[in-house]
C-alpha cells in the first residue's frame, strides 16, 4: 500500500510528460509545411522517444496513389534491394487492417494472422519490428515502421500509445503540407505556380528591406516558341517545356525558387543576389538550354531561350512587385529585338 501510491503518481507524471511532449510534437510539426523536413521531424521523434535506431515512413507518392512507397530519408535500415522495391500496395491486408484500426502493431502479431504475406515478408527482410499508422481524416495516408529496440525486447504499451498518437499528429501535418504543396506547384513542370511567386516575392521583398540585401528576377522566354509549336506540336513543346523547368530548378540555389510566370514564361527569383551574380546565373541557365537535347519519339529537339533581368531598388519596390516585373520584362524584351538567346539586365535606356 505504502509502495503503490508513488507508483501510481510517477506513472501519472509519465503520462503529464509525454502529454507535454505530444503539446510541444504537435507545435513543431503544424509550424511547417515543408514536406521533407517535415518528414525528417517525425522521424527524428520517433528515433529520440522510444529508443530505437531504425525508423521509416512508407507514404502514397500523390494524394490517391495506389501504393506506399519507403519515403527517403529512412533513418538507420540497411537496404538489401533497391530503395524503390519498398513499396506497400493500398489493397494490402495490413494496410485495410489499419484502415479500420487505430493501434500499431508488432510485425510478429500481423504475421500470426497473415502468414506468408508478401508485404510482411518485405518487411521482415528489412528488420522492421512495430507498425504505426500514419491517419489523416480517418484514412491511412501512410505506415510508419520502425526498428528492434535498441536495449532489446519488447515495445511497452505506453510507448506504443504515445506512437499512435503522434502519428495521427504527423498525419495531419503531412496531409497539410501536401495541400498546400498541391495549390502552389503548377503540375506539369512541377515549378512554383504564379500565386506562390506573387506571394513569395513580396516577402523576399520585405526580407530585403529589412535586411538591406539585394534581391533579382530572373525572367525567361522560350525563343520563337509558337513556331517550335506548329513544327512539332504541342507535346513536343510540353516536353521541351518540362526539361527547361527541370533546367531551372537544378539551377536554383538553396536561397533561390523557380515559378513558372505563365505559359512558357518562367522565372527565378535570386534573393542575396547583386546584379552580377544574377547575370552570371542566367547566363549559366541560357547555356544549358542552349546546349539541352529532348528526345521526342524520333525527334531530338532543342530551343533556346531569353532572359531578363531586374534588381530590387528600395527605392521604386517597396510597395509592389509590379516594377521588378515590368523591368526584368522590358529587359526580356530588348533581348529578343536583339536577337534572342540572350541575356541582359534591365537599363533605363529600354524605355
Ligand atoms: P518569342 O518569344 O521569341 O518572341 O516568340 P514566341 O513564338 O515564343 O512568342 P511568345 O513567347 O509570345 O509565344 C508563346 C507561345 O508559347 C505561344 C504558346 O502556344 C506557347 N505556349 C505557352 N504555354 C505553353 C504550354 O504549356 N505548352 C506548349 N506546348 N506551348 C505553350
Ligand atoms: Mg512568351
Ligand atoms: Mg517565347
Amino acid at each position: 500500500m505504502s509502495m503503490s501510491i508513488p507508483e501510481e503518481i510517477q506513472h501519472y507524471e509519465k503520462k503529464i510528460y509525454d502529454q507535454k511532449q505530444l503539446i510541444e510534437i504537435s507545435r513543431a510539426l503544424n509550424s511547417t509545411l515543408d514536406y521533407k523536413y517535415l518528414i525528417n521531424a517525425i522521424l527524428d521523434i520517433c528515433l529520440a522517444q522510444v529508443q530505437t535506431l531504425q525508423a521509416a515512413l512508407f507514404l502514397t507518392p500523390e494524394m490517391d496513389a495506389e501504393v506506399l512507397t519507403m519515403v527517403e530519408g529512412y533513418k538507420g535500415f540497411d537496404l538489401n534491394m533497391p530503395p524503390e522495391t519498398y513499396t506497400i500496395s493500398v489493397e494490402s491486408p495490413i494496410v485495410l487492417f489499419f484502415e479500420n484500426h487505430n493501434k500499431s502493431l508488432t510485425l510478429e502479431e500481423f504475421e500470426k494472422n497473415l502468414p506468408g504475406d508478401s508485404t510482411l515478408v518485405m518487411l521482415r527482410g528489412l528488420g522492421a519490428e512495430l507498425i504505426v499508422p500514419l491517419r489523416a481524416k480517418n484514412r491511412v495516408i501512410g505506415l510508419i515502421v520502425l526498428g528492434e529496440k535498441a536495449v532489446g525486447g519488447e515495445y511497452p504499451e505506453s510507448e506504443r500509445s504515445f506512437l499512435v498518437d503522434l502519428a495521427s499528429l504527423g498525419g495531419i501535418a503531412v496531409e497539410n503540407a501536401r495541400l498546400y504543396e498541391r495549390a502552389t506547384v503548377d503540375l506539369m513542370t512541377g515549378l512554383k505556380n504564379h500565386a506562390y511567386f506573387q506571394s513569395r516575392m513580396k516577402e523576399e521583398r520585405d526580407k530585403a528591406v529589412k535586411r538591406k540585401t539585394p534581391l533579382a528576377l530572373l525572367l525567361t522566354d522560350v525563343d520563337k516558341f509558337k513556331n517550335f509549336n506548329d513544327t512539332y506540336g504541342h507535346q513536343a513543346g510540353d516536353e521541351v517545356l518540362k526539361a527547361v523547368a527541370r533546367v531551372l530548378i537544378e539551377s536554383a540555389r538553396n536561397t533561390d525558387f523557380a515559378a513558372r510566370y505563365g505559359g512558357e514564361e518562367f522565372c527565378l527569383v535570386m534573393p542575396g543576389a547583386d546584379e552580377e551574380t544574377a547575370v552570371a546565373k542566367a547566363e549559366e541557365i541560357r547555356e544549358k538550354i542552349e546546349e539541352m537535347v529532348v528526345q521526342s519519339d524520333d525527334d531530338e529537339l532543342k530551343v533556346t531561350m531569353s532572359v531578363g533581368i531586374s534588381s530590387f531598388d528600395p527605392e521604386i519596390d517597396i510597395r509592389t512587385n509590379k516594377g521588378l516585373i515590368n523591368r526584368a520584362d522590358k529587359a526580356l524584351y530588348a533581348c529578343k529585338r536583339a536577337g534572342r538567346n540572350q541575356v541582359m539586365h534591365y537599363s533605363p535606356d529600354m524605355g
